[in-house]
């Protein structure tokens, strides 16, 4: 039985290819590379049937992933998360079909586990013993505990802003860690200049084609559980946009196997933060490419992505599946984030939260119509972002009595 039908590397901006078996990262044109696979053998071997007795994570998709090999796997038990009903968020919005494809219960917190588990496992295949990245914490968090379970040396350069928590899982799975006064766009020159070592994997996002099929996972997830139907319209945090490209390219992939109806495609939507929203700016520009957003800030720290290497991949997936891109505000991310946690009981990350503003703007504006099935990717746990939250709390004196509130 082939594990996986992955045939060759190819370059979606001037249509080079490149062999599966060694490490490869940028195209020499300088795009981002994109795994193929055998769709057609795959077609005639593969049903949905046989997804029945599989294990509920992500390597139930085996054969559309990369790793040949299971015995390099490396799994912490990510994947299959839950698609949550959302019926008391969905009615404030006037959107009768809300659900969320719930990141946040997947091991170190965000969906960047998906990335990791996928292209960690791969870079232990093609036998690389230290990888490098920028980060704007989550990813460095997901890669350092993956890595440390494949016993693969990383090495992970952060802003001194990104959440403390991600530091904290970098540094106690043994990772070398930096801080850099700056954007993740500095920590990628930093990591850039480091990667100039043949021993060092680059694992910048993009710059190794494997991640991106991890998170490809979350489009052929939302298929399945929706019974290959999919949703009309899937809402995404937009940072560096693997995970859209991801989606976009699962669902795809499952329209060439037969597995969804041919053209369906969900319309696909890029969320920013009005604090960075390069992607949005292209995009309202009627643009294929994006410029370099000066003086990002945003508290939904894994969007703040000033300028993402396969912005064009984001716009295309956008563009091709009718989507649009939308920007909201920083008041509106974390008004949204106490929507949710106090009607549905869900404590969404301020990325998520942005998602779900976006779904609302939406809603106003009727590009989304009130009888459509909508699905909002929360991508991470709210509780890695406690300083999002605003308190006051009362505090007593031991013997106080409480008062009811009047
Ligand atoms: C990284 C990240 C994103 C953005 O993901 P991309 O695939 O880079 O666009 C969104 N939300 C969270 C919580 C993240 O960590
Ligand atoms: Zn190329």
């Amino acid at each position: 039985m082939t594990y996986s039908y992955i045939s060759h590397l190819y370059c979606p901006k001037c249509s080079k290819t490149y062999n599966t078996s060694e490490p490869h990262h940028l195209c020499t044109c300088g795009s981002p590379l994109l795994v193929n696979y055998d769709l057609e053998a795959l077609s005639s071997s593969w049903s949905k049937d046989s997804l029945r007795d599989r294990n509920p994570d992500l390597w139930r998709y085996h054969e559309l992933l990369p790793l040949q090999n299971p015995s390099y796997r490396v799994s912490l038990g990510e994947g299959m998360t839950p698609l949550l009903s959302l019926p008391a968020l969905g009615k404030d919005m006037n959107i009768l079909h809300l659900d969320m494809k719930d990141e946040g219960v997947i091991p170190t917190g965000s969906f960047k586990a998906r990335g990791a588990a996928v292209g960690v496992s791969k870079a232990r295949e093609l036998g690389v013993k230290e990888l490098a990245m920028p980060t704007n914490g989550n990813a460095g968090a997901a890669w350092s505990l993956y890595a440390a379970r494949a016993s693969i040396t990383p090495t992970i350069v952060m802003p001194v802003d990104a959440p403390k928590i991600t530091r904290n899982e970098c540094a106690v799975s043994g990772a070398r860690l930096f801080l850099v006064n700056g954007l993740i766009s500095d920590a990628g020159q930093i990591i850039s200049r480091a990667a100039q070592d043949p021993d060092i994997y680059d694992v910048s996002t993009l710059k190794e084609p494997y991640r991106i099929e991890g998170k490809k996972t979350m489009g052929l997830e939302i298929a399945e559980q929706t019974e290959w139907k999919l949703p009309d319209v899937i809402l995404y945090p937009t940072g560096g946009g693997v995970g859209l490209i991801g989606i976009y390219k699962a669902i795809r992939e499952l329209q060439r196997l037969g597995w969804v109806e041919n053209g369906r495609m969900p319309r696909l939507v890029a969320v920013q933060s009005e604090g960075c929203a390069p992607i949005v700016k292209a995009w309202e520009e009627g643009r294929t490419e994006s410029d370099f957003w000066e003086g990002a800030e945003t508290m939904a720290f894994g969007i703040n992505v000033p300028k993402a290497i396969g912005d064009f991949l984001v716009l295309e997936a956008i563009y091709e599946s009718n989507g649009c891109a939308a920007a909201v505000s920083e008041s509106s991310i974390q008004e949204e984030q106490q929507r949710a946690a106090q009607m549905e009981g869900t404590f969404v990350c301020p990325e998520g939260a942005a998602a779900f503003s976006a779904a609302r703007q939406l809603r106003q504006k009727n590009w989304i119509k009130e009888e459509e099935h909508v699905v909002v990717l929360n991508t991470g746990a709210g509780i890695k972002y406690p300083d999002t939250v605003d308190l006051d709390i009362p505090v007593l004196q031991p013997g106080d009595a409480l008062k009811r509130k009047v």
